[in-house]
């Protein structure tokens, strides 16, 4: 982190940022801030460069043209890849998940090439398109609660040897392989199906972003009240008989 404060950069919101997604960028900033920590923002347009020298990236879902066009942008750029060198956190949604992974299935029907920086590759689901709420526990190796989350997707995402599922469903379908993990992480970078917004739904992994920055094992605590009654209201929700 610079001297400047934790940088936070909010990749392409013009393309990526669907079913609320911006909340993770306003529940990071704030969750840092009650930390104590200065916060510098930065919202990249697709038609501007990514700084490299961000310590949070946050990337989220977007329809399938705009997800085309994104990583076509991201690639030409190739900010986001040497900012992960630098050791940056990604935490990506839905179609950034996809983008940052090896390939996945464009609107065109055609398969392109994504980022590589997660060891993942995402095809075209022929079942019926995954909508709905989930829960899900989180690997164990990161210490959290369980997780929330709204999904809607077609894609359906494979993780390869060099990442892990970030969660086990328990309601829901996750990466929709049938295997029942959802979404993908390997060190500071991470993958989810979840909108929600997934940040406000499961504060304990923006904490994790801000820990993971400050390389620290714990933060002071906040006040959680708000962010614990809507788990209860959407855990509630999503296990209640139809
Ligand atoms: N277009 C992608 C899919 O359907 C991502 C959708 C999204 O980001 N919500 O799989």
């Amino acid at each position: 982190m610079s001297t400047s404060g934790l940088r936070l950069v909010w990749v392409y919101p013009d393309l990526l940022s669907t079913y609320g997604d911006q909340g993770n960028v306003l529940v990071v900033e704030r969750r840092a801030q009650q930390r104590g920590l200065r916060v510098e923002r930065v919202d990249v347009r697709s038609d501007q460069p990514l700084p490299t020298s961000g310590d949070i990236y946050l990337i989220g879902g977007g329809e399938d043209r705009p997800q085309r066009l994104a990583a076509e942008r991201l690639l030409r750029d190739g900010g986001l890849t040497r900012a992960v060198e630098n050791g940056a956190i990604i935490f990506s949604v839905c179609a950034g998940y996809q983008i940052i992974g090896h390939e996945f299935i464009n609107d065109l029907g055609e398969r392109q090439q994504g980022l590589g920086l997660l060891d993942v590759i995402s095809e075209r689901g022929t079942g019926a398109r995954c909508v709905g709420d989930v829960l899900g526990d989180i690997d164990p190796q990161l210490g959290l609660p369980q997780l929330t989350g709204f999904e809607n997707h077609q894609g359906i995402t494979r993780i390869g040897p060099a990442a892990r599922p970030l969660a086990q469903v328990r309601l829901g379908n996750g990466n929709g392989t049938g295997d029942g993990t959802e979404g993908a992480w390997n060190g500071t970078v991470f993958g989810t199906y979840m909108h929600g917004p997934v940040l406000a739904r499961n504060p304990q992994i923006a904490d994790l972003l801000v820990k993971l920055t400050l390389d620290v094992n714990a933060l002071p605590p906040v006040d959680d009240r708000w962010y614990e009654a809507l788990r209860t209201e959407r855990i509630a929700a999503a296990t209640a008989p139809a």
